[in-house]
């Protein structure tokens, strides 16, 4: 089939009946729940923007093995050429959503696509396991699949490993082998639009240690296996806030949840390791699985952050504080950030190395230290618009208010801005600003940037740790090797 138009996306996600729980109560039809309205219909979007001649070269290519239009987050990178395709689609379909929607389609494809494109490594463990993937990438690739992942354990106890749990399957673990499959029972976090998915993947982070065989596994399974709950967390919208009010917040909501397995099935042909603690540890460094995603997440931030600068920059304007030289020196300093980050991808990807199965991987380093500093630049940026915006950002009147034919002489003369500045275009600017600094919707933007590909902190540590063992600290070392003399004296 290849590529999917949304309205094929929204006949499957009618055909499912995935067990979500939503505000207490089991989702009748996902597609007809009011919180999914608006994020349904943007994915709606970005699966029809692969068909729209002005895109769709940008967006897809003709898959060499079927003959079929696919996207390019499934293209096996080979050389720099195929490193800029999928750049470009990435940022494409980022713009969509201004960087807002961190888990659109793209971003599990290119992990998924990565574990394909080094299925060499789980063969080395298991012939099955490395034909699994390779199937599972085709059924997704062919079928534009849309698929979530949990791959942290809920938090419960952290300092105690999953073994050592309240229950042995407080985290997702197998339970039991059986002719046709392992039963998995226990719970991963944090799912993002699970509930309007097509599919979960579920794999984990390193740090399993002998003893953790149970939890050492990846799999797949559609969001709709018997024995599946989806939890969701509390809404940020209900899908009718105005967009008026809430431009972002009503469209990009993107809903995380709890996934809690309950004796599932999964299937021998979808499992893609089981039981090993040594291939658990190495899926990371080894399948690429950090460096191809943290392409599509890299340039997905770099639109997010460069949004967010736009709108701090509109909100100085449109009330002429930007004429300070304070406000100057804060807005230099977030436009410098997105400087940063552009120039860190533009070295990622021309850095790029060829491993020796013949994979494209981009600059490990400048794509570590993108994740390093958005969860400080990001934040960063939504703080320099809470302290320019002030009062303002709280003041601002309804669209009730504002069409209200009695109220509306009173706003116009009291929300204008700096001359030229009319009050619906300083509302609009500053309700824009609030949902992204202000609103729930906004702060889980923020924790999104912080936490979306792991602890920052423990990111940090790990990388100036391997800095420090590869590193030969070569300028220091020459100098310390000089000669030791006393000092000579300068003749005059
Ligand atoms: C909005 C949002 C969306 C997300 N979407 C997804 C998704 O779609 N799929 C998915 O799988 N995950 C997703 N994530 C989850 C993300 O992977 C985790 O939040 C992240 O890995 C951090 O784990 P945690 O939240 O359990 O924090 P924890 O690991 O519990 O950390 C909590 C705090 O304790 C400290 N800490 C914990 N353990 C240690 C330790 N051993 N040593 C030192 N310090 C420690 C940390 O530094 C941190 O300050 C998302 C997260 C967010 C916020």
């Amino acid at each position: 089939m290849g590529i999917r138009t949304g309205q094929q996306y929204i006949d499957a996600l009618k055909s499912r009946k995935p067990e979500v729980w939503l505000n207490g109560k089991l989702v009748e039809s996902v597609y007809d729940e009011p919180y999914f309205h608006q994020p349904i219909q943007e994915i709606a979007k970005l699966f029809d923007l692969q068909s729209d001649p002005n895109y769709q070269d940008e967006l897809t290519h003709i898959c060499k093995e079927t003959g079929e239009r696919v996207a390019n987050s499934f293209l096996f990178a080979k050389s720099y050429e195929d490193i800029m395709k999928r750049s470009r689609a990435f940022e494409i379909v980022a713009r969509q959503t201004f960087g807002l929607m961190g888990r659109t389609p793209d971003f599990l494809n290119t992990v998924v696509t990565s574990l394909a494109q080094n299925s060499w490594f789980l063969a080395k463990y298991n012939q099955d396991w490395a034909k699994n993937i390779e199937n599972y990438y085709r059924h997704l690739r062919d079928n534009d699949i849309f698929l979530t992942h949990a791959i942290v354990n809920p938090q419960n106890d952290r300092s105690k490993t999953s073994q050592e749990q309240a229950d042995q399957f407080t985290h997702l673990g197998v339970v039991e082998e059986t002719t046709q499959g392992i039963i998995v029972r226990g719970a991963k976090m944090l799912a993002t639009l699970a509930a309007i998915t097509d599919e979960v993947i579920i794999y984990s982070f390193p740090g399993f240690a002998p003893g953790d065989e149970r939890y050492a596994l990846a799999f797949a399974v559609p969001v709709d296996v018997e024995g599946l709950k989806i939890i969701c967390r509390e809404p940020l919208q209900d899908g009718t806030r105005s967009t008026f009010d809430h431009p972002l917040a009503s469209r990009y909501e993107e809903m995380d949840a709890l996934l809690i397995f309950e004796d599932v099935l999964v299937p021998w042909d979808k499992v893609f390791l089981y039981n090993n603690v040594e291939a658990a540890n190495l899926l990371y460094p080894m399948t690429g699985i950090a460096e191809q995603p943290a392409h599509q997440s890299g340039v997905r931030g770099y639109v997010k952050l460069a949004f967010a600068v736009e709108v701090a920059c509109k909100v100085a304007d449109s009330i002429g504080v930007d004429q300070f030289l304070n406000v100057q020196r804060d807005l230099g300093e977030l436009v410098q950030s997105v400087e940063v980050i552009r120039a860190l991808l533009r070295t990622a990807e021309h850095e790029f190395t060829i491993t020796p199965q013949g994979e494209a991987r981009l600059n490990p380093e400048a794509l570590e230290t993108i994740r390093g500093m958005m969860p400080e630049m990001y934040p960063r940026a939504i703080e320099v618009m809470q302290t320019i915006g002030a009062g303002g950002l709280l003041m601002m009147p309804t669209e009730a208010d504002f069409d209200n034919p009695e109220l509306r002489p009173s706003i116009d003369s009291h929300y204008g801005g700096r001359a030229g500045v009319d009050a619906e275009e300083r509302i609009k600017i500053f309700k824009l600003a609030w949902d992204l600094c202000g609103e729930a919707f906004g702060m889980r933007a923020l924790q999104y940037e912080r936490y979306y590909t792991g602890d920052p902190i423990r990111k940090r540590a790990i990388y100036y740790t391997k800095f420090k063992n590869q590193h030969k600290f070569e300028l220091v070392e020459s100098i310390l090797s000089k000669e030791n003399g006393k000092a000579v004296k300068q003749s005059t």
